[in-house]
């Protein structure tokens, strides 16, 4: 169907009490950055709906669907033709958008809603005349007012509104409603699926990446700047901190036991993490970790490692299985990008056989030997990170 506006619907939103304008704002202010590179569009809401209307033929429709279906707050997505509030004017307006529709052997049903009260027709009457109209004007269609293959929208607001499609829109939160966050971004399927998980929220993200360069190639980290990418399609920029970590590991590898070297590597990035976030106004960290899904990640490793953390540490996929976690990175677009075959700085310096139920004295003892440099070092990985402003 042809659309001359797209109306939008959002939950959650509406549930919010004072606070509520300064949602609403921000959701309108993601709709327009999410829509400027098509053209101009007029963005307005009222009444829990936002209608946004393209100032121009030539704007692409579907793509501002598409676009919309990333914006984080959105319930749902209704491109729909516009007409004025007459009978005359509403069945020719739904019989046109009928004949752009394959009707043949396929039922229906007419839902009306009418917010303006001073309509001649109730929403029930407007449904039953609209049907009546339909069947009178259309071949090979019929009723099912349970489970029809096309549900003919009418909303009767400050004009009429008709509408045959609803995409499903992001849910979540307008991103910029709730403070920010900084992301542990490797380059595995885990951890964007975690940051779009907050992100949806309505959190701003930074991401922090651990490169260990040359063990770590450059197409790694261009890699780690892709999924990134492809995120701000819902997140809105990142700003992404490229940490060289070759130094720390090495010294790892040089003083702590094999069996540890994970754990106490683990330790120390998110002490980085949090410096790095510390400095960039974020307030948590965000990883993509999942009880058991390796050594680094049985409980007792969790506990280790987030002993050295002092800010709260966001794990969203901690209770998901494996292919719950891929099911989502194939629906927002990361996947493909993160099974690309490229190493990682936690992959490369790996032990036989990691400890599953680390000891904190061990690890506190075996920290000890790094303690003379690991400050300075861990300074020097803060002050020449590298950061990417992706958009
Ligand atoms: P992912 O979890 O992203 O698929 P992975 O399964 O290889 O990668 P682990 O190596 O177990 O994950 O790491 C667990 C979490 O630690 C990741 O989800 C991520 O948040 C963080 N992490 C791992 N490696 C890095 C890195 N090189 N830079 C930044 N964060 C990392
Ligand atoms: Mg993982």
């Amino acid at each position: 169907m042809k659309a001359d506006i797209i109306l939008l619907k959002y939950g959650e939103i509406s549930l919010k009490g004072l606070n509520r304008p300064m949602f609403e704002k921000q959701l309108l202010a993601n709709v327009a950055k999410a829509l400027a590179p098509l053209g101009k569009f007029s963005i307005r809401k009222s009444q829990s709906t936002v209608y946004v209307e393209p100032l121009g033929d030539d704007i692409d429709m579907q793509a501002a669907t598409e676009r919309l279906s990333k914006v984080f707050g959105i319930v749902n997505i209704c491109p729909a033709a516009k007409c004025q509030k007459t009978i005359e004017d509403i069945e020719r307006t739904t019989l046109e958008c009928l004949s752009q529709i394959d009707l043949n052997g396929k039922t229906f049903k007419v839902e009306a809603k009418r917010e303006d009260k001073q309509f001649p027709m109730n929403s029930p009457q407007l449904c039953r005349h609209m049907g009546a109209v339909i069947l009178k004007n259309t071949e090979g269609l019929s009723v099912d007012v349970h489970n029809p293959d096309i549900l003919v929208q009418i909303e009767i607001r400050k004009e009429a509104f008709i509408f045959t499609q609803k995409v499903s829109g992001a849910g979540g939160m307008p991103v910029g409603t709730a403070g920010r966050a900084a992301l542990l971004l490797s380059g595995g399927i885990d951890s964007p699926v975690a940051g779009w998980m907050i992100s949806k929220r309505g959190v701003v993200l930074d991401a922090v990446h651990f490169h260990s360069h040359p063990y770590t190639s450059d197409r790694a980290k261009e890699k780690v700047i892709e999924l990134a990418k492809i995120m701000t399609q819902y997140t809105g920029p990142i700003r992404l901190h490229i940490v060289p970590f070759t130094d720390i590991q090495l010294d790892i590898i040089d003083k702590c036991p094999k069996n540890y070297l994970t754990i106490i590597m683990r330790r120390l990035m998110m002490r980085i993490a949090e410096k790095i976030a510390r400095e960039s106004g974020a307030m948590a960290l965000i990883t993509g970790e999942s009880i058991g899904q390796v050594a680094s990640q049985t409980m007792h490793s969790l506990a280790v490692t987030n002993e050295v953390c002092t800010m709260p540490v966001f794990r969203p996929l901690i209770g998901f299985d494996k292919q719950e976690i891929v099911d989502i990175s194939e629906k927002i677009g990361t996947y493909e990008t993160s099974v690309l075959p490229y190493e990682d700085c936690c992959t490369i310096f790996v032990a036989k056989h990691p400890v599953t139920k680390p000891n904190l004295n061990v690890i506190k003892c075996s920290e000890r030997h790094l303690d003379d440099v690991i400050d300075e070092m861990m300074e020097r990985a803060v002050s020449t990170a590298e950061t990417i402003e992706v958009c």
